[in-house]
C-alpha cells in the first residue's frame, strides 16, 4: 500500500498480535486496575534533601505479570488510549502527591511524563486544569515532562499551550534531554523550567571523556539560559560526585532508590528525613 512494498516475514505477524493483545488488555487494565504509579524520589543535591518524586506507571498483567512502560506506552499511543491513560495517571499523582503533603512529608513535588499526543486538541491542559482542584494540590507542585521530539511540531500551537499552562504555574522539565532534536532557541520560548539530562550520558560519565564532557555542557548550557538540571540514572556515588562538582542542581537514580509503590515510598521519604 502508499506506494511502497514490504517483504513479509513471521515477527510482523508476532508484533501485530501482541499489539492486539496488548491494546485490548490495556482497556480492561483501566477498567480492573491493573495499572499502578510508582515513585521514585528525586534529590536536592547541595541539601541531601528529598524534592518529589517522578511518576512512573507500571502495568500488573494478571497472566502476563509486570509489563514495562516501554513496551505498553507505544501501543496505548497507536491506539488512542494515550489521553485515558494520561488522565488517570495525572490524576492519581496529584491525589497521592497531596496526601503526602497532608501528612507532613514536607512540600513535595510530582513529575508526571506526558506524551506528545496528548497534546492534541489541548486534552493536557484540560486534565490538569480538571485535576489540581480536585486533588486540592498547588499548581507549582506538578511537573509535567516533555520529550524533545514534542518541541519540533507545531511549535506555535504548543508554545501557547506550555504558556497557559505556566501562568496556571506547573513547572515544565524537558525528559532525556541530549538525545533528540535540542533546538535550543525553542527552550527559552516555550517557557521550560529544567533540563533532565539523559541517563545514557549520566551512566558513561565516569568511563568515558567524552559523555562527561557533553553532562558538563549540558549543564553551563542550562544555568547561562536560567534553567535548572536534574540528572537521571544517577547509580553511585562516584557519578553523584561528579555531579555536584558541575553545579547540577537535582537527581534521582538507583544510588538512591528506584521508583517505588505508594506506600513504600512515603516509608522511604519518613526514613531519609529522619536519618
Ligand atoms: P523516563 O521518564 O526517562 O524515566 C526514567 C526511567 O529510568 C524509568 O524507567 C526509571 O525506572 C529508570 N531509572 C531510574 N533510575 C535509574 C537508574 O539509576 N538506572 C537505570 N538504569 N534506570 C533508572 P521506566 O519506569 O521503565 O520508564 C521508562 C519510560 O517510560 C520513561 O522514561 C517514560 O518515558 C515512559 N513512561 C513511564 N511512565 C509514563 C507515563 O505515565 N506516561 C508516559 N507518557 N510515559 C511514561
Ligand atoms: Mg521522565
Ligand atoms: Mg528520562
Amino acid at each position: 500500500g502508499r506506494n511502497a512494498f514490504r517483504f513479509f516475514d513471521a515477527s510482523m505477524n508476532e508484533n501485530v498480535v501482541e499489539h492486539l493483545h496488548m491494546a485490548s488488555g490495556l482497556r480492561t487494565a483501566l477498567a480492573q486496575e491493573e495499572l499502578q504509579v510508582h515513585y521514585q524520589p528525586q534529590f536536592d543535591l547541595r541539601s541531601g534533601r528529598i524534592i518529589g518524586a517522578e511518576a512512573l506507571l507500571r502495568w500488573k498483567h494478571p497472566v502476563l505479570g509486570f509489563i514495562p512502560p516501554y513496551k505498553f506506552i507505544p501501543v496505548a499511543e497507536r491506539c488512542g488510549l494515550i489521553n485515558e491513560v494520561g488522565a488517570w495517571v495525572l490524576h492519581r499523582a496529584c491525589m497521592d502527591a497531596q496526601s503526602w503533603r497532608a501528612q507532613g512529608l514536607g512540600d513535595l513535588a510530582v513529575a508526571v511524563n506526558v506524551s506528545p499526543l496528548q497534546f492534541h486538541r489541548d486534552s493536557i491542559e484540560r486534565e490538569v486544569a480538571h485535576a489540581l482542584p480536585a486533588c486540592q494540590l498547588p499548581a507549582n507542585a506538578l511537573e509535567l515532562e516533555l520529550t524533545e521530539s514534542l518541541l519540533v511540531a507545531d511549535a506555535q500551537h504548543l508554545s501557547e499551550v506550555l504558556q497557559r499552562l505556566r501562568a496556571l504555574g506547573v513547572q515544565i522539565a524537558i525528559d532525556d534531554f541530549g538525545t533528540g532534536y535540542s533546538n535550543l532557541g525553542y527552550l527559552q520560548r516555550f517557557a521550560v523550567h529544567r533540563l533532565k539530562i539523559d541517563q545514557s550520558f549520566v551512566r558513561k560519565m565516569c568511563t568515558s571523556a567524552h559523555d562527561e564532557g557533553i553532562v558538563r555542557a549540558i549543564i553551563e548550557m542550562a544555568h547561562c539560559l536560567g534553567l535548572q538540571v536534574v540528572a537521571e540514572g544517577v547509580e553511585d556515588a562516584a557519578m553523584l560526585h561528579r555531579l555536584q562538582g558541575f553545579g547540577c542542581e537535582f537527581g534521582q537514580g538507583f544510588h538512591w532508590s528506584p521508583a517505588l509503590p505508594d506506600d513504600a515510598f512515603r516509608a522511604f521519604v519518613r526514613k531519609h528525613s529522619a536519618a
